[in-house]
């Protein structure tokens, strides 16, 4: 049985999370739960669950949580909220599914109070990887990944040592505009970037899909995860997102892992490690699946990739203004302040702006993340 901290339970990961967690009542146990601003579902959670702490934004909210659900359950609010249940003593593992930044914090915390962690949110590591995993190396704690990619890489792996691989292969699906022509991009709306073909999920990382900078997260995140240089972590593009990704071996052989996509399986196969627990949820049958297809990314209408690749391979601080400043664009799109098409100049511009920290501290990496985020405002 493990004692699971969900960080971010009201979103897409968390409540996949609360699926697989109600699949295997005989091995999970949630123990924590923290939201930003769902209050409801988070009552609804917590009185299903009966976590021993749970944790939202608003200190307000927090006080209407307490009067609801009396002293059965420890409400707590905001960053420290995060960091009391990253920390609860009888805590396992805590998985991070919160978007954006604000889970580095509770990261850090969980790994120095010794708890493994599982981690969604690929910011954390796009940000301040270098630290994360030394701090787990000093303290002896897995980072475990949840992102479908990162879990086939792992899962692939099994321990092999860098030196045995040739590359990493990320499978991206291409998203929605996979097949739509350079001249049409500047024309792409809010509502037909957040139509992904192959996966439902939060809104911020369904724009990163369409841009492919999720992808481009994802070679920094795997440069962290599996400390291998970002010029050995490849891209190919496969629609059916059946591989979820691919290790290249260096005698020349590759291994794959594959299913229909389904979050709860990564999700699961993290909280449960090292063991392969039954579920019937994911089921995959491969002859109906008929052909799976792989291409090359087009680096001309994704300019995404080579920016994170530039990004990945400068290092320091550049990755957190990557991710900073492609937060804010994204936010300027959705909100129709910026077309498709600016989102990558905006990044592009802020890095070309940017001046470099080779590995910095912590506070110098919150300090770009926020100058970073200050430059991206047009
Ligand atoms: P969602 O937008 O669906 O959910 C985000 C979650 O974070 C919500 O529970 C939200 O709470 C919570 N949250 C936001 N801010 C805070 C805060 N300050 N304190 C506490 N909780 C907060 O996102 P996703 O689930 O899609 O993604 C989460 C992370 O996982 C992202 O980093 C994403 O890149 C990564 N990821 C997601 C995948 C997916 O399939 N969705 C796949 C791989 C990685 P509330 O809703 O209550 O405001």
């Amino acid at each position: 049985m493990k004692n699971v901290v969900l960080l971010g339970s009201t979103g897409s990961i968390g409540t996949s999370t609360i699926k697989v967690a109600e699949d295997l009542p005989d091995h999970i146990r949630l123990l924590g739960l923290a939201a930003g601003n769902n209050i409801d579902l988070l009552r609804e959670q917590t009185r299903r669950h009966r976590p021993e702490a749970i944790s939202i934004s608003a200190p307000a909210k927090a006080a209407e949580l307490r009067d609801s659900l009396g002293a059965v359950t420890d409400v707590y609010s905001g960053g420290e909220g995060l960091i009391k249940l990253a920390t609860l003593p009888t805590a396992d593992i805590v998985l991070i599914a919160i978007v954006g930044t604000a889970g580095l914090q509770p990261a850090l915390a969980a790994i120095r109070a010794g708890k493994d962690i599982a981690v969604a949110s690929k910011e954390i590591l796009v940000m301040a990887g270098e630290i994360v995993m030394s701090e787990a190396r000093k303290h002896g704690v897995r980072v475990l990944a949840v992102d479908s990619e990162h879990s086939a890489i792992f899962q692939c792996l099994e321990d092999k040592p860098p030196g045995s691989v040739r590359s990493l292969w990320l499978t991206a699906s291409g998203g929605p505009f996979r097949t739509t022509p350079k001249e049409d991009f500047a024309h792409i709306t809010v509502e037909r970037a957040l139509k992904h073909p192959s996966w439902v999920m939060g809104q911020k990382i369904t724009i990163d899909s369409a841009t492919l900078f999720n992808k481009g997260l994802e070679m920094i995140e795997a440069r962290w995860l599996f400390d291998i240089e970002v010029g050995r972590v490849r891209v190919v593009v496969h629609p059916q997102s059946v591989v979820h990704s691919m290790v290249e071996f260096v005698d020349g052989s590759l291994i794959a892992q594959l299913s229909t996509p389904d979050m709860c399986l990564p999700i699961q196969y993290a909280l449960t490690y090292p063991n392969r627990v039954r579920s019937e949820r994911v089921q995959t049958n491969i002859a109906q699946l008929g052909s799976l297809t792989f291409e090359e990314p087009d680096l001309e209408r994704f300019p995404s990739l080579n920016l994170a690749r530039r990004a990945g391979e400068l290092g320091g601080t550049m990755p957190a203004v990557l991710n900073a400043a492609n937060e804010v664009a994204v936010e300027a799109f959705v909100n129709r302040r910026i077309s498709f098409i600016q989102i990558p100049q905006t990044v592009a511009r802020v890095m070309d702006r940017h001046e470099l920290v080779a590995h910095p501290k912590l506070e110098k990496i919150l300090e770009a993340d926020a100058w970073a985020r200050k430059e991206a405002v047009v």
